[in-house]
């Protein structure tokens, strides 16, 4: 298939801000389709045109605001 082209793309839950990301392919057929958050199961995207998203990944973020809550707690 050498027309497919293949794109990566983010998304941010708007739940609880769980970054993903996503590879959109091209298609000359029109799909629809949505993918689900895996921690609050709000709907991260939803898409219908002639692209589809597959292989979403959830990226790993710096717990930069939940980490001076613990900063007291010794371990
Ligand atoms: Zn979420």
């Amino acid at each position: 298939m050498a027309n497919s082209i293949w794109t990566t793309e983010e998304f941010t839950c708007a739940g609880c801000s769980m970054t993903y990301t996503a590879t959109r392919e091209e298609h000359s057929e029109a799909h629809t389709g949505s993918f689900k958050c895996s921690i609050c199961s709000g709907v991260v995207h939803s898409w219908s045109g002639k692209h589809h998203f597959f292989g979403w990944r959830a990226v790993k973020t710096k717990p930069a605001v939940f980490g001076r809550r613990w900063a007291g707690v010794p371990y």
